[in-house]
């Protein structure tokens, strides 16, 4: 059974369809890329697994559970998160109070017991500083944990984002265009990260890339996708042999 089963599914915007019967399907442990040229539909995917985007026909199941019946913050309690192609964080925070942030996203909310501090919500309160300490660790960001949002490179913010999705503790994690705005140094050290991820959490990885280096270095598979349609699927170097895929590209370019 896969982790994640996208079959047939269609997004439209009045007249433009965004995707059109688009299928694949991702397996437990497997770090899978989405490539395409810009405007291809990549980020629509996303969108419409995390129930942002209406989805015309189709399925999506993760786990054997309609998504389609969910509401955006029940996607992320049934085990996905995610980042965003613009980094989303809150900058006059620290990155310690981002990353809590990121794990009260999944754990269910009890406001009452919140407010008298009650010892169900010490525990909860517990849990999420251990997970975010071991995140810290994991990611190497210790040093940053007291720093503003605001005050961070862009390389860094990306960290902070990517460790704020895994605080939500997901079986999958879906990263829209993890190596944009970064320096090659600073990708290749994603592509490390990324595996790391994949061995030390056993996280199910599903990412939207234009670095044909970091999907090369890290993807199990990959899916092509160009004006809302499937190219093809398959290893790097099958997708990249493809005559619709290089074509596409090369489209691109003009
Ligand atoms: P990619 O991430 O592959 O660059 P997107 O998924 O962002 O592409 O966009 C695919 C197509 O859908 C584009 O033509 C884009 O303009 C359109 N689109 C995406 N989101 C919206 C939206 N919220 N409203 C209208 N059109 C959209
Ligand atoms: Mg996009």
């Amino acid at each position: 059974m896969s982790t994640l089963a996208v079959d047939g599914i269609s997004v439209a915007f009045g007249g433009l369809k965004a995707l059109a019967d688009v299928s694949f399907h991702v397996e437990a442990g497997e770090i899978f890329a989405i490539i395409g040229p810009n405007g291809a539909g990549k980020s629509t995917i996303f969108n419409a697994i995390s129930r942002i985007y209406p989805v015309q026909g189709g399925s999506i199941r993760f786990q054997d559970r309609d998504l389609l019946t969910l509401r955006p913050h029940q996607v992320v309690q049934s085990g996905i998160a995610r980042t965003f192609q613009n980094i989303e964080l809150f900058e006059k925070a620290t990155v310690l109070q981002n990353l809590l942030v990121g794990c009260h996203a999944r754990l269910p909310r009890n406001l009452l017991a919140e407010f008298f501090f009650l010892p169900s919500v010490r525990k909860t309160e517990l849990t999420a500083r251990r997970k975010v300490e071991e995140i810290l660790d994991l990611l190497d960001m210790q040093h940053l944990r007291g720093e503003l949002i605001a005050d961070l490179p862009y390389g860094a913010r990306k960290n902070v984002e990517l460790a704020r999705a895994l605080c939500a503790e997901p079986r999958l994690l879906m990263l829209d265009e993890p190596a944009s705005g970064l320096n090659p140094e600073e990708t290749i050290d994603m592509s490390f990260w990324l595996k790391d991820i994949r061995a030390e959490l056993g996280v199910t990885i599903l990412m939207v890339e234009h670095d044909m280096g970091l999907v090369g270095r890290t993807a199990d598979r990959v899916l092509a996708l160009a004006n809302g349609m499937v190219l093809a699927q398959g290893s790097v170097a099958e997708v990249q042999a493809d005559p619709k895929v290089q074509t596409a590209y090369l489209g691109d370019a003009e």
